[in-house]
């Protein structure tokens, strides 16, 4: 952002269609998307770079690193197929340079496609001053017709850790990836502990998984998280569930840490502790006082669906409204919410999926078997293992399932759930499929290619339907 020519602009007034408050993936898609439907857009952030959270300390600075990781955990596997590689060598600072620069691109590219569309972009913290205006630390004052916060969110910092100063890491502070801890604690089995814990795990740190509930990754239905948790287990050190973290202290140089799992009380050790119990929204210090906005449960703002706030001619979308906290849900929060502003109508909404990008990955998209169980909707499930799948037996990556929850006269997709290498990349046709309202029929008679992981949702469908060709299912009564 610091680049574009906008941004050196000293503005003492501006008045403007829209004013966007926050350029993660929310922010600068809602920018992005007024200015190609002519409105004159600002768009100020704190950060240097536009992306948010998400571009510069979330999405793609992790999974540039799980990349790195899954390549090393893979050349380990090879050597069951008779290619055996030596240990590697980590060079950190290369690695480091290697994910800023993936990350700087990206930045670059998000600051040239703003000036092409005269965003104005202004780096600076903004505060609303009233229903229709606002101020930008450093730049001065916006008024606008319309103004859509999108300010994200932080991770929560529970003020047990504080006293460990430096040997406390949150999600940013490890994707910095300052050192290689020998000894590692994740505090929390959520999908970023186990993403961050992954990486860190490949490069070497002995991993330790404390998770409160009774199982990894709370919610997502258990036959998706079984092949992931045995996967973890060979790569983690430990694993505790049902396990809770009670006190944590700095002992010569070190974490020490207590844990209690029902009356059993330990105290343990380690190098550094990644804290990744949640996060929440940044809504503090924006001016909403000034305002009508009002908050709900968990400090989001309250919205309906197209993101309208209270306050006429205020929106807000992104973490920092209820429902997933995921980039890509923000943009299409930002989508629905611009749709609004032009034409005071609401956009086409869609399903969201959810993608947990470990080894194997696990998404799913719609209703899960858990959530149906739990509201009591009808459903059956069908699945397919992907024991059955040449493609997967090849890539020696037999351990993956693909499942389908199904209405149970219709066979509508109501859900689609995947577990195994490149499982996100396979969501998208779910998500499709819910969107066009297909039912298994549909999926199972679009011709799959031969041999792809994507055969085993056409797979999962003709069973669904009763009868798939690479597994016997008893027919249903
Ligand atoms: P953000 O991206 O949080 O952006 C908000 C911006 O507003 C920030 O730049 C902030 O500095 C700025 N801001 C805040 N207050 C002000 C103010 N008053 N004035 C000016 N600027 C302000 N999601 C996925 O979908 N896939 C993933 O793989 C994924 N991986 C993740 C990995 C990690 C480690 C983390 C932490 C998150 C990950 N997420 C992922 C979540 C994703 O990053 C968020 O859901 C997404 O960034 C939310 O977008 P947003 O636009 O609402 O806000």
């Amino acid at each position: 952002m610091g680049t574009t020519e906008q941004t050196q602009t000293q503005v003492n007034m501006i008045s403007v269609d829209l004013l966007v408050i926050g350029g993660g993936p929310g922010g600068y898609h809602a920018a992005f998307d007024a200015a190609d439907r002519g409105m004159k857009v600002a768009l100020a952030d704190e950060n240097a770079t536009l992306g948010g959270v998400c571009l510069n300390r979330g999405c793609i600075p992790s999974k540039a690193l799980l990349h790195v990781a899954a390549l090393i955990q893979e050349t380990r596997r090879a050597s069951e197929w008779g290619a055996t590689y030596a240990d590697p060598s980590i060079d950190l600072d290369k690695l480091r340079a290697w994910k800023d620069a993936t990350v700087q691109r990206m930045a670059k590219g998000l600051d040239e496609l703003a000036r092409q569309r005269k965003v104005q972009t202004f780096q600076g913290r903004a505060k609303l001053t009233g229903a229709s205006s606002a101020e930008i630390a450093g730049h001065g004052r916006v008024e606008f017709k319309h103004c859509l916060l999108a300010t994200g969110s932080r991770p929560k910092s529970p003020s047990l850790f504080h006293p460990l100063g430096n040997l406390l890491m949150d999600s940013t502070s490890a994707l910095a990836l300052e050192n290689i801890p020998q000894k590692l604690l994740v505090l929390g089995g959520g999908y970023i502990g186990l993403e961050m814990g992954t990486v860190y795990a490949a490069l070497g740190s002995r991993v330790t998984v404390v998770e409160m509930q009774s199982a990894l990754l709370p919610g997502v239905d258990s036959d998706l998280v079984r092949p992931l948790a045995r996967n973890l287990a060979s790569m983690f050190e430990t694993i505790h569930l049902d396990t809770k973290v009670t006190s944590a202290s700095i002992v010569n140089g070190e974490v020490q840490v207590g844990m209690q799992k029902g009356s059993e009380e330990t105290l343990e050790t380690f190098s550094k502790i990644l804290v990744s119990v949640g996060r929440e929204p940044n809504t503090q210090a924006l001016g909403l006082e000034h305002t009508a906005v009002q908050l709900e449960e968990g400090g989001f703002i309250k919205t309906d669906s197209n993101g309208r706030t209270d306050e006429p001619g205020i929106f807000a979308i992104g973490d920092i409204v209820a429902g997933a906290m995921l980039a890509h849900k923000a943009s299409h929060d930002a989508q629905r919410a611009i749709n609004w502003i032009e034409r005071g109508e609401a956009g086409k909404s869609s399903v969201i999926p959810a993608v947990v990008f470990t080894d194997p990955e696990i998404a799913w998209c719609g209703l899960s078997e858990t959530d149906a169980r739990r509201k009591g909707i009808a459903f059956h499930v069908s699945r397919f293992p992907w024991s059955a799948s040449g493609r997967a037996q090849a890539m020696g990556r037999g351990e993956g399932l693909t499942k389908l929850i199904l209405e149970p006269e219709s066979n509508k997709i109501l859900g689609m759930g995947v577990v195994g290498v490149n499982a996100g990349e396979l969501i998208g046709e779910g998500v499709l499929a819910m969107n066009m309202g297909a039912s298994a029929k549909d999926l199972a008679h679009a011709v799959h290619p031969h041999p792809t992981l994507s055969e085993t949702i056409s797979e999962a469908a003709f069973a669904g339907m009763g009868q798939a060709i690479h597994i016997y299912k008893r027919p249903r009564k």
